[in-house]
């Protein structure tokens, strides 16, 4: 038995708590050890991961036992953590903001309540995987696609609320959410959206805003509820597909790049979240740095061309795919070639170019929604590997994403750290995720990471650029650069906080907000 207790619980009332909540969900899914405990730890942690763990972790099957388990937290004021299937690492793994908050894991609520073959949507609980809902799909000879990220081990639910993006034409995956249930802090549940309608069966999933205010988004990446299940819309298969890889020499191209794709990406020509990744983090997927740098500090000039040599890839490589019948494929493909041939030194390749090359292997199946794992290749780039997420918003802007990446190469190298990152382009802005790697076993480097991020998010806010997503450890730092008019936007979190969840017990300290008698 574990001795961490929430904050404010004694050891008699958490007791008790437990002793209600095992009677809920039977003795075998409620988890206080200490093995079990550090298993929910975030595996991704720079920081002691003693100092952030969950006090015990309760894992209720149905919205019944949801309800019951919530209301015993409440009766107990002990905080719980929603996780879904509890994978998103870089940004804190199964890990709750708070020290000692109880985690309530969901993962055992995996089922894939419908598929629209139709209408082209499926409705799933929280532990449903992409890898799930994808092979689900294949083996009811589904002709729908899904959109999945790079680890395809995740939730699409927890994904989902964390505004996760994809690579296929419905990256944006919140942008295809349709219909939500979610339990509230006093035990309500709320469908939103058409379910809403008493008995309605009509347009749950097709049209997402009912009448009235839409409140959906208030539940992602936020403590105001619960999401126990949501709608989300698919891809039908189209008649063909075609990836395609554009190479640039420089790393200065990444401006006229980003200029160029603006007006394709607007007008559909390119239809999917297209990605324009850099040398070292194609590098860091499938070689090892050693074989090209020993020493401490960055990759040095020569290293970085050595890869780029061997790898036939350049300083940025712009993955993206067409889809649709041949003849409109064709004349897409002319229209992208002139645009990009007035880079100099832009190279094309098809699959046919890039057969065995296992980075256009994996890319070329995330951008027809296959779940895969390659990209974890990554954590090779040193013994030990780890990676965080720090994940700047850029508009499709050629000298705010040349700027973007100075600034974050400038900092991580000086830091002694490479940059890693790429840009996942949506119609008008694009995800700037940087991926610093880092060594778990190497306290040094991991005492660097901190004071590195907190820079970069720091002189990030200074020239106007936010992150759409933080790790638990910068959350509120990052809350802090979105103050504008005296904190409006987060005063206005905590009042609807307040309202739904008054005695605090959601998910304490999730993107920056607390309850009132709680902080950091
Ligand atoms: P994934 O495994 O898909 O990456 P997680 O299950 O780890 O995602 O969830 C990521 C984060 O999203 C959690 O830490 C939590 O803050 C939030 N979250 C996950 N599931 C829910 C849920 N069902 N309701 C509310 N918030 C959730």
């Amino acid at each position: 038995m574990s001795a961490l207790l929430p904050p404010g619980v004694s050891a008699q009332q958490f007791a008790q708590a437990l002793t209600a909540m095992r009677a809920v969900v039977g003795p075998e899914w409620v988890f206080a050890n200490d093995e079990d405990i550090t298993a929910y730890s975030d595996h991704f942690a720079f920081e002691d991961v003693s100092v952030n763990l969950a006090s015990a972790i309760a894992a209720p099957l149905g919205l019944d036992q949801i309800t019951r388990i919530i209301a015993i937290a409440r009766d107990h004021q002990i905080p719980v953590w929603a996780i879904s299937t509890g994978r998103n690492l870089a940004y804190g793994g199964s890990a709750p903001r708070k020290h000692g908050t109880l985690t309530l894991d969901l993962k055992r609520n995996n089922r894939i309540l419908e598929v629209n073959e139709e209408l082209a949507y499926a409705v799933v609980e929280p532990g449903v995987s992409f890898f799930q809902l994808y092979r689900h799909l294949r083996e009811i000879g589904s002709k729908l696609w899904i959109d999945t990220p790079s680890p395809g081990w995740g939730g699409i639910m927890g994904n989902m609320l964390e505004r996760g993006v994809g690579y296929t034409p419905y990256g944006d995956r919140f942008m295809w959410q349709c219909g939500m249930q979610v339990v509230l802090a006093d035990g309500t549940v709320v469908d939103t959206g058409m379910a809403a309608q008493d008995g309605s069966q009509t347009g749950n999933h097709t049209y997402r805003y009912g009448s009235g205010p839409w409140i959906d988004g208030i539940f992602t990446q936020s403590n105001f509820g619960i999401v126990t299940k949501v709608g989300i819309q698919l891809m039908p298969e189209p008649p063909g597909y075609r990836p395609f890889l554009v190479t640039f020499a420089e790393d200065e191209d990444i401006a006229p790049v980003s200029d160029l794709i603006r007006p394709l990406k607007m007008t559909h020509v390119i239809p999917n979240a297209a990605v324009t990744c850099s040398l070292n983090l194609e590098a860091a997927t499938s070689l090892d740095r050693t074989k090209y740098h020993v020493d401490a500090g960055p990759l040095p000039e020569a290293a970085r061309r050595r890869m780029m040599a061997d790898l036939n890839v350049g300083k940025w490589n712009f993955y993206a795919a067409l889809y649709g019948p041949e003849p409109v494929m064709d004349a897409h493909w002319e229209v992208i070639r002139d645009s990009f041939a007035t880079v100099k030194g832009a190279r094309f390749f098809t699959a046919d170019d890039r057969k065995g090359d296992v980075v256009f292997g994996y890319r070329t199946k995330l951008m027809r929604g296959e779940p895969n794992m390659t990209e974890f290749g990554i954590l090779n780039w040193m013994p030990n590997g780890a990676h965080l997420g720090f994940s700047p918003v850029a508009p499709v802007d050629g000298k705010t994403a040349l700027d973007q990446y100075r600034l974050a190469e400038a900092i991580c190298n000086r830091h002694g750290f490479d940059y890693t990152g790429m840009f996942i382009v949506g119609f008008r802005a694009m995800h700037h995720i940087v991926e610093p790697i880092f060594s778990r076993s190497d306290e040094d480097q991991r005492s660097r990471l901190i004071t590195m991020v907190t820079e970069l998010i720091d002189e990030a806010a200074k020239r106007g650029y936010g992150e759409y997503r933080g790790h638990l450890s910068f959350m509120d730092q990052i809350a802090g650069t979105y103050g504008w008019g005296d904190n409006a936007l987060m005063k206005l979190s905590q009042r609807i906080k307040r309202a739904l969840d008054p005695t605090g017990i959601m998910a304490p300290g999730k993107s920056g907000i607390w309850p009132e008698k709680a902080s950091s």
